[in-house]
């Protein structure tokens, strides 16, 4: 066998076994925070996903898988669950807990993409909230690992009642257009 050919084997079986989370048939957690006419449009759109972001996909699953073994051997390790809601329209992954406490894992080329300070992106303390408002957390860690040098930050993020809330008015209302299939409205002012 020539590496042409083992070239196309390897990516082949990547992009089957990529993990890429397709979000069809169902609003995924992971995007909360992205405009409500955005993830109505993701809901109904079938478009499959690139061979390129299959295999970014798969890779950044094994550097996570990685993590988490790396905390199970640590003996502080709990595995994650799937939250399902709304009879599965709505669904997240989480990534597990450690020290008792959610965990999410969030990996970046390189160090100096490490989030600065507290600030974490928006769309990921959207994404722990919803986790913390729908899984009964109290409170959860965010994990950033930079691939370049293996150098990581932990960020400590606590329950907020009112970012709950304003989740599950925001999902409410996307549920509602879907059903009917009216396009939800749009709030970042860019969708057509
Ligand atoms: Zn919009």
């Amino acid at each position: 066998m020539n590496t042409r050919e083992m070239d196309r084997l390897f990516i082949e079986w990547t992009a089957e076994n990529s993990g890429y989370d397709e979000h069809r048939n169902y609003i995924g957690l992971s995007t909360i925070a992205d405009c409500p006419r955005e993830i109505y449009r993701r809901y109904f759109d079938s478009t499959p996903a690139s061979v390129s972001s299959r295999l970014k996909t798969r890779a950044s699953y094994e550097i996570e898988e990685n993590l988490k073994n790396r905390f199970r051997k640590m003996g502080v390790y709990g595995e994650g669950i799937e939250i399902s809601l709304y009879n599965g329209l709505v669904k997240g992954h989480t990534d597990g807990e450690i020290w008792g406490r959610l965990l999410d894992i969030k990996t970046v080329p390189l160090t100096e993409h490490l989030p600065r300070d507290n600030n974490l992106p928006s769309k990921v303390f959207w994404q722990i909230q919803a986790y913390m408002f729908f899984g009964g957390w109290e409170d959860s860690v965010v994990l950033y690992f930079a691939r370049d040098f293996g150098v990581h930050k932990f960020f400590y993020v606590r329950y907020h009642e009112s970012m709950g809330k304003k989740i599950e008015t925001k999902l409410t209302g996307i549920l509602r257009d879907i059903e009917p299939a009216t396009p939800s409205q749009c709030e970042c002012g860019r969708c057509r």
